[in-house]
C-alpha cells in the first residue's frame, strides 16, 4: 500500500490550491490529491459532483466582507505567478461592477475600498449609465466600478494550472473517489470507492459540499442547490457588449433580490453565454433552492445535479437578465445546477479537526473561487505545520458541527 505524508481529499478549487502550495513549500513530503474529474455527462453520473464545472467565477476585492476583500486579494495576487508557472491562462480582466441601493452594504463595501483600495470609481445610476449604456439602474443605486485584477477566472483552467503546477512538483493525482477515512491511531488508511487504499500521516479534507460524507462528525455544512441561466448571445452582441464587466447587483424586484453576471463568455460548446444567477447573503434570497444540510450520502445530490436547475428561478433571472440589458438579443437560454457550501458563520471552514492528523478547507459560501488560492493556502499550511500562517484570525475559520459544538 502506498504511503504519503499528506493527502489532499478534494481536487476542487480549494484542494488543488492547497495541493500546490504543499508541494512548492514542503519538496521533500510525500504528497497526493485525490478527486475526481469533471463528469463526462452530468445526467447519468453516478459519482460525486462539485461546485466549479463552468467557465467564468468573478474575481474582484471589494466585498462587504473585509475578510472575503483580504482572501480575494491576496489570492488575485498570485494569478500572474500561477499562469506562468502552469502555461495556463485562467484571468480575464473585464472588470466589475457592483451595485447596490441597500445603505448598510454601502457602507460595508466603503470600508472595504478604503481598505484595499484596488482600482475602481465610484459611480451613481448616471455615472453607471454614462460608462455602460447598455446597462439600467435604478436611481439611488450606488456603484462600485472595480478595474485592475478584477473580471473573471475559468475555474476550469485554474484547477488545471493547480494541478499543474503539483504535479510538476512531485504531488501526485490519483482520480478515485474517497469511500472511507480510518485512524488506526498510527496513520490514516484511505478506502476508495473504485477499491484503491492508501495511507497517509495527514490529510486535508476539501471536498466541498461532499464533505460531510467522509466524516462521522457531521459538520455544520448546508449544501444548497443553486440554479444558474446561460444566455446564448450572438456575434453582434459579444461585440456590442464587449466593454460588459462582471456585474453584481441588487435587483429592484424582490422576487430575484441580487444577482450575479458575467461578460459574455466562450463555453466549449462553441457558444457564447451570459451566464448569471442569484446571489446575496442566504436571507436576502428568493424562494429557497432545496438545501442537502450534512450531506451524508451522494446520493441526496444525485437527483439535483441530474436536474436543470430550479425552473421558476431560471425565469426570474431571465426576466432580470433583459431588464438589466434592456436591448439585449439573444438566441437561446437554458439554466443548469450547482452547489453552493455555506458554513455556519459565512467564512470558510480551515481547522484542524484532529490534531496533527484530519484538517479541514471547505465551506466556500458561495464566493470561494476567487480567493481559493489563499484559502488553500491557508489550509495546506496548517495541516503541514500545525500552525496558522495567516494575518485573518484563526476564529474566524473554526469549524462548527451540526451538533452545535466546535472541536
Ligand atoms: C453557479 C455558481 C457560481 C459561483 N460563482 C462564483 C463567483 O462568481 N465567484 C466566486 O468567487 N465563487 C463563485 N462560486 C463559488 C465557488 O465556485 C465555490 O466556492 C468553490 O467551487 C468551492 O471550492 P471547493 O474546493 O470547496 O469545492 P468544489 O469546487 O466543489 O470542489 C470539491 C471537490 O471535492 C471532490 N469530492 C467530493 N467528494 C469527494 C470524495 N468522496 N472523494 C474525493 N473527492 C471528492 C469533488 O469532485 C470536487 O472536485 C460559485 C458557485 C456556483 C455553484
Amino acid at each position: 500500500m502506498t504511503s504519503y505524508d499528506i493527502a489532499v481529499i478534494g481536487l476542487g478549487l480549494i484542494g488543488s490550491a492547497a495541493l500546490r502550495h504543499l508541494s512548492l513549500s514542503f519538496p521533500n513530503l510525500r504528497l497526493c490529491g485525490i478527486g475526481p474529474d469533471e463528469p463526462s455527462d452530468r445526467k447519468t453520473h453516478q459519482g460525486v459532483f462539485a461546485s466549479h464545472y463552468d467557465q467564468g467565477r468573478i474575481t474582484r476585492v471589494l466585498d462587504p466582507s473585509q475578510l472575503c476583500g483580504e482572501l480575494a486579494r491576496e489570492s488575485i495576487a498570485r494569478y500572474a505567478d500561477i499562469e506562468a508557472a502552469s502555461g495556463l491562462q485562467f484571468h480575464h480582466r473585464s472588470g466589475c461592477l457592483r451595485a447596490t441601493d441597500i445603505e448598510e452594504r454601502i457602507a460595508e463595501v466603503d470600508a472595504c475600498a478604503r481598505r484595499y483600495n484596488p482600482p475602481h470609481q465610484r459611480l451613481d445610476a448616471a455615472g453607471c449609465k454614462a460608462v455602460y449604456p447598455f446597462l439600467s439602474f435604478s436611481d439611488d443605486f450606488v456603484a462600485w466600478d472595480e478595474k485592475g485584477e478584477a473580471g473573471y477566472i475559468n475555474p476550469r483552467s485554474l484547477i488545471a494550472a493547480q494541478l499543474r503546477v503539483a504535479g510538476a512538483n512531485g504531488a501526485e493525482i490519483n482520480r478515485e473517489i474517497v469511500s472511507a477515512i480510518d485512524d488506526d491511531g498510527d496513520g490514516l488508511t484511505i478506502r476508495t470507492r473504485e477499491g484503491g487504499l492508501l495511507r497517509a500521516r495527514k490529510l486535508l479534507l476539501a471536498a466541498g459540499g461532499y464533505s460531510n460524507t467522509l466524516l462521522d462528525r457531521k459538520l455544520a455544512l448546508a449544501a444548497k442547490g443553486h440554479t444558474i441561466l446561460l444566455a446564448e448571445v450572438p456575434p453582434d452582441e459579444i461585440k456590442r457588449l464587449r466593454a460588459m464587466p462582471s456585474i453584481i447587483s441588487r435587483f429592484e424586484d424582490p422576487s430575484v433580490a441580487s444577482l450575479y453576471m458575467l461578460p459574455p463568455v466562450p463555453y466549449p460548446d462553441g457558444k457564447t453565454y451570459i451566464k448569471l444567477g442569484p446571489s446575496g447573503r442566504p436571507q436576502e434570497l428568493p424562494a429557497p433552492e432545496p438545501t442537502f444540510d450534512a450531506v451524508k450520502d451522494d446520493g441526496q445530490l444525485l437527483d439535483w445535479f441530474h436536474s436543470d436547475g430550479r425552473e421558476d428561478i431560471a425565469e426570474a433571472m431571465r426576466a432580470a437578465l433583459h431588464r438589466k440589458i434592456p436591448d439585449l438579443k439573444t438566441q437561446s437560454h437554458h439554466s443548469a445546477p450547482c452547489l453552493i457550501t455555506n458554513s455556519a458563520h459565512g467564512n470558510p471552514y480551515i481547522d484542524a479537526l484532529e490534531d496533527g492528523r484530519i484538517y479541514l478547507a471547505t465551506a466556500g459560501n458561495g464566493y470561494a473561487a476567487k480567493s481559493s488560492d489563499e484559502i488553500g493556502r491557508i489550509g495546506a499550511m496548517f495541516c503541514a505545520t500545525g500552525e496558522w500562517h495567516s494575518g485573518l484570525d484563526r476564529a474566524d475559520f473554526r469549524a462548527v458541527y451540526a451538533d452545535g459544538g466546535s472541536k
